[in-house]
């Protein structure tokens, strides 16, 4: 067990507090991180913003050099972190080296889209007030920037805030979730090797409710990119008072399955999609309609791929599933699985718990009041529905309060129009599930699930702001 020390202004420091951080398959504490008090936090906005005033100024090809940097070291430490999120967040080793790869990917395009950030010119003489004129606008940082991530995806998450607001010049101050917070300190190493300058990324930890609210409501602090909850991305649009606010939040993420679809190959992939990270994605496929022709077919063969799935300690590597981020949340799942069977749900599969394990559970017969249906399950939890027309399955899909992704497997093209044209969603999968994402895409949802985009080139729009120049000829 190692004793932990944090990144402010460029130093490593201690805190007269801290938080024990578990391995969330044997329970053991794996670290000892240092707990912010208010006071840290604000001093870690004041060196925040004291390195604006220079790294704002620092070339485009620079701040893409130390991206680079900082890529590389990621994939050279790889296993190393790959093993940390698969203690600290309970991910199988399969899916924490992926988020690995990512992670080295995510800041790969951080470095190329660093050198790309520009305007365009405005034809001013389209007003009649404009003639004579030149206009043209540039992207300029903001500032300081408040990041807050869960504890889902520890590494990749994260860089997807950092990642682009170094690109665009901006500096930040980092709140990990209480639960993952290794991940994001062996980032800061790799920073500070990559030679970013003292004061532009630094992190506090410690509860959300203290710690993540010291810093939604700093004043200095000019924007706050959020992942996580719908309910804390609402109370922090409440307290934080006028800055800019990215919120990437939950979805209860659904795929049609059309009877013209290659079954054997969406069975594969929804399974895959469902139980990956134990449910515990934004994205996970939660509620599968299938044509009525072919959900027989469908369900047998999916409750077989289910059951074949290796549930156990995370750090194996052949292991498919580990535990969930507690037990409280497992025994949360477990409950709305029970109430689904006593509202008239057929239990496929699974259903049962271990401490944080929850079996991969496979639901029928479940209809939209369930919270299994209705709400995020963030578990190893889906519903297979059926249904008779493809209109009415784009209703279902859209019949949520939620609307990050959807999935479609259909190879008639104008049924992938159709529902590209009708999912109230921020992204439609066509002949994949929900799920899907490479890191340079837009990404965000519609509805209670966000406001705002990420994927790197979108994230760096939403973390710059327009200035206007104008030139008077005459
Ligand atoms: P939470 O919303 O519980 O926590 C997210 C972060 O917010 C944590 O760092 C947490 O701190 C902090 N926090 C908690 N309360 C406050 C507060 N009052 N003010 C400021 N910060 C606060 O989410 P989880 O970590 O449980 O993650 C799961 C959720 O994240 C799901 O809803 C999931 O859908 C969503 N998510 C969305 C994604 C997207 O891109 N759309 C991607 C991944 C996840 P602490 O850890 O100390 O509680």
């Amino acid at each position: 067990m190692r004793s932990y020390k944090t990144y402010i202004g460029g130093k490593w420091v201690s805190s007269t507090e801290h938080i024990e951080v578990m391995d969330k398959y044997s329970g053991d504490t794996i670290g000892i991180v240092p707990k912010a008090s208010k006071e840290m936090v604000n001093e870690a906005v004041n060196s925040a913003e004291e390195a604006f005033k220079d790294f704002k100024k620092t070339p485009a090809y620079l701040r893409s050099e130390i991206l680079e940097r900082a890529s590389y070291l990621i994939q050279q430490r790889s296993e190393e972190i790959a093993k940390t999120i698969c203690m600290e967040a309970g991910k199988a080793w399969k899916y924490s080296i992926g988020e690995v790869k990512r992670g080295v990917e995510t800041f790969k395009f951080a470095a190329e889209e660093a050198k790309r950030i520009h305007g365009e010119t405005v034809p001013m003489d389209a007003s009649t007030s404009g003639t004579n004129r030149i206009g043209y606008y540039i992207r300029v940082p903001i500032g300081v920037i408040g990041a807050i991530t869960p504890f889902n995806f520890p590494l990749n998450l994260v860089a997807h805030k950092v990642a682009p607001a170094i690109a665009s010049g901006n500096t930040v101050v980092l709140k990990p979730a209480s639960a993952t917070p290794i991940t994001a300190l062996m980032l800061a190493e790799i920073l500070e090797e990559a030679e970013l300058p003292s004061g532009v990324f630094n992190i506090v930890i410690g509860p959300g409710r203290e710690v993540g609210e010291t810093l939604v409501t700093n004043d200095k602090v000019q924007k706050i990119t959020f992942t996580g909850s719908p309910k804390v991305g609402d109370r922090i649009v409440r307290i934080a008072g006028i800055k800019r606010i990215t919120l990437e939040l939950g979805n209860n993420s659904a795929t049609i399955i059309e009877k013209d679809a290659d079954i054997d190959k969406a069975v594969l992939r929804c399974v895959d999609s469902a139980f990956a990270n134990s449910g515990q994605v934004c994205i996970s496929l939660q509620r599968i309609y299938v044509h009525k022709d072919i959900v027989d077919e469908f369900t047998d063969k999916f409750a077989k791929a289910t059951e074949n799935l290796k549930v156990g300690n995370p750090i194996n590597k052949d292991i498919d599933l580990g535990p969930m981020i507690d037990e409280e949340e497992a025994k949360r799942a477990e409950e709305w699985v029970q109430e689904a069977i006593n509202m008239g749900a057929t239990l496929v599969t699974g259903g049962t718990r271990e401490g944080r394990i929850l079996k991969p559970t496979v639901l029928r017969n479940t209809t939209r009041e369930m919270r299994v249906m209705c709400m995020e399950v963030f578990a190893p939890i889906v519903s297979i529905v059926e249904y008779s027309n493809f209109e009415e399955a784009i209703q279902h899909v859209n019949d949520s309060d939620y609307g990050l992704q959807a999935g479609v497997y259909t190879n008639n093209i104008k049924k992938a129009h159709y529902a590209i044209d009708n999912l109230d969603v921020g992204g439609v999968m066509i002949n994949d599930t929900s799920i899907f994402r490479v890191d340079h895409m837009p990404y965000g949802g519609n509805k209670m699930s966000g406001i705002g985009r990420e994927g790197v080139r979108f994230a760096i729009e939403e973390m710059t702001n327009i200035k206007m120049v104008m030139f008077n000829l005459s």
